[in-house]
């Protein structure tokens, strides 16, 4: 039986997690739940899954839960990121799902590696910001970082049963997003509902924005960059727009191993919970005849400059990586409020990226530095911009 702590809960990978905990009640027990916001989903979470810890995100919404579980057994009642903490440490807990969304998870993330709790990560905006410190602690403290990110999972599986010194390259796979085939010169009219309306996945919001401009690809290069200890110049990113294929690999001898599925992130939450075994999950097979084809083909960086970005960072280092993701975090929330268009989105990271003074080898007090000096610059490039438009 393992105990888990799912920071995230009411989210979209936190929700699928708990499907695969209710299907497999054997198998799993769950300690923690923490949401933000969503407190009628969280009570329902808590009452059928019976934490000993839930975490909201102010107090007042940690009284509207206790209010919500009136006559039910109610758990030790937690707010705001000191909450989430308590969550990521907490004792009985095996492992913890990082499925927050965004910078604030890097703080818990750190926290669970402290107290030498397995780790599943979804949340990879805490391994662009502070990869290198994140992996030096988890290496420090024998923790392992197992992915839930589908590309991340897929690579992690293909190098099962073989050695990381014999693979040559990483061919990270993206779905290309919802404007893969659109013309450039309509991108300036791209609204908030369009852009939300993803092909194959269902995610968060801020996700699925960062899918259509790519920049989810380009977080998930820095995001491959750190798990694996590769180079970006052994990444390709391939546009496969099916989303069978989640990533593939290739090795020394020409070699390459793909992993392949249906595009749901079940799979990828329940290998990082029971490797090496693999559960049923319902999800059936991709039905490859009915198909026909599957296509790749390179992605166009005129059209989603954040991949050159996502590679500038890695190639720079320091707090660069942190800069892009929190200028993409402000410009991805004024997007969804409908302050900014979609283009400004490509403007804002790369006016932050361009004014910022690089720190080599960040601690994190550098980190958070760097990341709220690019959250104040990115907001006042949204104030400009949304009063031109
Ligand atoms: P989501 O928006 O659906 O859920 C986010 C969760 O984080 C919610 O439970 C919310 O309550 C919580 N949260 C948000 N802000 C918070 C804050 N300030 N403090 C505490 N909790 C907060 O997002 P999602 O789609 O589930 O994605 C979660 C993470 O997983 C992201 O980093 C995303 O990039 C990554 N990821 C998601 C998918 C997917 O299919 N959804 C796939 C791969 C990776
Ligand atoms: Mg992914």
């Amino acid at each position: 039986m393992k105990s888990l702590s799912i920071l995230g809960a009411t989210g979209s990978i936190g929700t699928s997690a708990l499907k695969i905990v209710r299907r497999h009640p054997d198998r799993f027990r769950v300690r923690c739940l923490t949401g933000a916001t969503n407190v009628k989903l969280l009570a329902e979470q808590v009452i059928e899954f019976k934490p000993e810890l839930a975490v909201v995100l102010d107090q007042d919404r940690a009284n509207a839960l206790a209010r919500e579980l009136a006559g039910h057994p109610c758990p030790e009642i937690l707010y705001g990121e000191e909450g989430v903490v308590q969550a990521a440490q907490w004792e009985g807990t095996d492992m913890v799902l990082l499925a927050m969304v965004g910078a604030a998870g890097l703080k818990p993330a750190l926290a669970a590696i402290h107290s030498q709790k397995e780790i599943a990560l979804a949340n990879k905006e805490t391994l662009v910001m502070a990869g290198e410190l994140m992996m030096a602690e988890a290496q420090k403290h024998g923790v392992e970082i197992i992915p839930v990110d589908s590309e991340h999972s897929a690579i992690y599986q293909c190098l099962q049963g073989n050695q990381i010194r014999d693979m040559k390259r990483i061919f990270l796979t993206a779905s290309g997003g919802p404007f893969r085939t659109r013309s450039l010169d309509t991108f300036k009219t791209i609204t908030r509902a369009d852009a939300l309306n993803h092909p194959n996945w269902n995610m968060g919001a801020k996700i699925t924005i960062d899918s259509a401009t790519l920049m989810n690809k380009g977080l998930e290069v820095v995001e491959a960059v750190h798990l694996f200890n590769v180079s970006q110049d052994d990444i390709q990113v391939v546009v496969h727009p099916q989303s069978i294929v989640h990533s593939m690999v290739g090795f020394e001898d020409g070699t390459v191993m793909a992993q392949m599925g249906v595009p749901d992130m079940m799979g990828a939450i329940s290998y990082a919970f029971s490797l090496p075994d693999r559960l049923d999950l319902g999800t059936g097979f991709p039905d490859f005849t009915g198909m026909g084809h599957l296509t790749f083909e390179a992605p166009d960086l005129q059209k989603f400059p954040s991949l050159e970005f996502a590679f500038d960072a890695c190639r720079q280092k320091g707090t660069l990586p942190a800069v892009m993701n929190a200028a993409n975090e402000v410009a991805v929330a004024a997007f969804l409020k409908e302050e900014i268009k979609f283009t400004d989105i490509f403007t804002i990271i790369s006016e932050t990226m361009g004014r910022h003074t690089r720190i080599d080898n960040p601690e994190l007090s550098g980190i958070i530095e760097a990341d709220q000096w690019a959250r104040n610059t990115a907001a006042s490039l949204v104030s400009r911009i949304s009063k031109i438009n």
